[in-house]
């Protein structure tokens, strides 16, 4: 379903991808690896049209993907971006209805709302509060959530883990497994290889702007030269 072929990107003078390729297949979930600053934001912003490359292509069902981030979502790329950035002065209700503003369908849109706070029963105990009162972990169920309400075909999460205790880390992964059966597919970008691994059907292993080796989740796991050589476990 996605394809990004050779893609180049930098910031001014600073390259932060080089000649990067990487394909995700309807209903996989694929990782991207790497240590800080290897350019996996950076990737994740080029798929979601938020920013152009300066060469390369990406596809997505083998169209173009469109310049502008909203028509990106219209095809259903949805990212999930670091920090979750969620809006702190709305409540968590309108946090989630800010994810389901291009679906005109309310029934639809209700029926997506009690599946999200099935999946996340903590929000719905939260409906009334302020994004900015949450814990660091609901915020990030809260971001997921709403880029859910969105009707994601590609769910892009940027280091969903982040800052996270491990219990709620786990609990989000499992969480992530139960989107998957639902169809969606999953580029996840983290830091935590074992956890993303753990989920992923494949992954990619991303070093200074280049893509140094990719595989099976198993077959990147079984190399432990590669998991110290690239993410210092
Ligand atoms: P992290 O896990 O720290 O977010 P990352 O793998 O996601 O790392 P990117 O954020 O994509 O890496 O950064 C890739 C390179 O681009 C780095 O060298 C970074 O310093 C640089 N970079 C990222 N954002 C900007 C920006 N807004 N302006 C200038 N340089 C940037």
């Amino acid at each position: 379903m996605l394809n990004v072929i050779n893609v180049n990107a930098a910031y001014g003078g600073i390259k932060a991808l080089r000649g990067v390729s990487l394909e995700v297949n309807e209903g996989e979930v694929v990782a991207v690896l790497g240590a800080n600053g290897a350019g996996k934001t950076t990737l994740l912003k080029v798929i979601s049209s938020v920013m152009k490359p300066i060469s390369g292509e990406v596809l997505f069902y083998n169209k173009k993907i469109p310049s502008v981030s909203y028509q990106s979502v219209k095809m259903g790329i949805i990212h999930v971006p670091e920090g979750r950035q969620i809006f702190p002065k709305l409540t968590v209700y309108e946090n989630l209805m800010v994810g389901a503003f291009l679906n005109k369908d309310k029934k639809k849109v209700k029926e997506d709302l009690e599946w999200v706070y099935t999946l996340f029963p903590r929000l719905k105990e939260r409906e009334n509060q302020y994004g900015g009162l949450l814990s660091g972990g609901e915020q990030q169920m809260l971001a997921i959530s709403r880029g859910l309400m969105g009707h994601p075909k590609l769910l892009l999460l940027d280091e969903p883990s982040l800052g996270l205790a491990p219990i709620i880390v786990n609990q989000i992964f499992d969480i992530l497994k139960e989107i998957r059966k639902k169809g969606t597919s999953i580029l996840i970008v983290e830091q935590n290889a074992y956890k993303a691994l753990s989920i992923a059907d494949r992954g990619y292993i991303m070093s200074t702007g280049v893509i140094e080796k990719s595989g099976t989740s198993k077959e990147l796991l079984s190399d432990e030269n590669l998991l110290k050589a690239y993410l210092g476990e």
